[in-house]
């Protein structure tokens, strides 16, 4: 009978090992789950605590000395369960079958309603004109010496600039540019380049093209964000993806059309929100406005055209020019840019 005992408390033993995991095993386990988010684990050996990083999820964990130990499994702060924890055999972390398992079933749902939840999954920053179009043109006078400046630049930098900052702050989200560099791009290759950008349903794509103004009053001043208008009347579905009757095809894509324009409106709001807090009363607001400028038009997404101020006013093109200056613009972008994300995605 004790031989017995002690035979079966072996083949348990034998089992148990061979249904424990390696560090390595459960990192890939998790990779399994998504190859798009991000893994990662961390260990406290002061501590003895642990934390699996699953793109933006995380969950902690203690790391017991002995085997058969429960403990605690928490998940973004939020969610908790009682586990066997992961312990050192012989120098070797490892992890229990139940630990790896309510690990990757419940990363596995947290990336199930990530899927599922609305997201801005690309942006597109187009810097207007460039190459043999130079766009708007103003004079700067320094220490006695005039230069001319061209709108092409100015947007260019602000450009370059707004997509490091985004870059940076959004991983996940793919930032485009319609050009990084002095290059003549017409207007239908901006939109052409914009509409083939792919993004799956739940997912929304924003166009933000960037422009300095100019007038012949050389008193105005200011910075202005345009929108489609709601009168514009245009066919946005990809018919290659739905086969509906004309009749329904009609409502369905009015219906997008309202969206996109709403979607337009509140991007513009945002942005002119972040320029005003920005900006303060050293730049004026010329407020959001209607027009159906030919990228704001043919692109089938939320999209608006930022004038940032008038080259043909001394204090803006002042503004424009100089460090400090674009970097309110570029921070006033940045903002207004993150704040409609916070309100899109949640
Ligand atoms: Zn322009």
């Amino acid at each position: 009978m004790f031989k017995k005992i002690i035979l079966l408390c072996f083949l348990l033993f034998i089992i148990n090992s061979l249904y424990a995991n390696t560090l390595n095993d459960t990192l890939s386990s998790l990779q399994a789950i998504s190859p798009d988010y991000v893994t990662q684990f961390r260990f406290d050996p002061l501590f003895r605590n642990g934390v699996f990083k699953f793109g933006e999820h995380f969950c902690n964990f203690f790391i017991s000395n002995k085997e058969g130990e429960t403990g605690y499994l928490l998940f973004n702060n939020q969610e908790l369960f009682d586990v066997p924890l992961p312990y050192n055999r012989d120098g070797q972390l490892t992890f229990p079958e139940s630990f790896v398992a309510t690990l990757t079933n419940t990363f596995t749902r947290l990336h199930e309603n990530d899927a599922s939840r609305f997201r801005i999954a690309a942006i597109i920053i187009d810097p207007g004109h460039g190459g043999r179009d130079s766009g708007a043109l103003g004079t700067i006078s320094a220490n006695g010496r005039n230069t001319q400046v061209m709108e092409k630049d100015i947007v260019l930098k602000v450009s370059l600039a707004l997509r490091d900052r985004l870059s940076a702050s959004f991983p996940d989200k793919r930032i485009l540019m319609t050009r990084n560099s002095d290059v003549f791009i017409s207007l239908e290759q901006r939109a052409d380049m914009a509409n083939s950008v792919t993004a799956r349903d739940n997912e929304a794509i924003i166009f933000i093209s960037i422009h300095a103004n100019s007038a012949t009053n050389r008193n105005a001043r200011g910075y202005e964000i345009w929108h489609i208008t709601s009168g514009h009347r245009r066919f946005l579905l990809d018919t290659s993806r739905h086969n509906y009757s004309p009749d329904i095809l009609a409502i369905l894509n009015a219906m997008l059309e309202e969206e996109i324009k709403t979607e337009s409106i509140l991007l513009a709001d945002a942005i002119l929100q972040g320029f005003d807090n920005g900006f303060g009363s050293s730049l004026p607001s010329r407020g959001r406005k209607a027009n159906d400028w030919f990228v704001v038009r043919n692109s089938r997404m939320p999209a608006v055209l930022v004038e940032l101020g008038f080259l043909s006013n001394n204090q803006d093109a002042a503004l424009m020019t100089s460090d400090e200056g674009l970097q309110i613009f570029v921070n006033s972008l940045y903002n207004g840019i993150t704040n409609f994300i916070g309100i899109f995605e949640r």
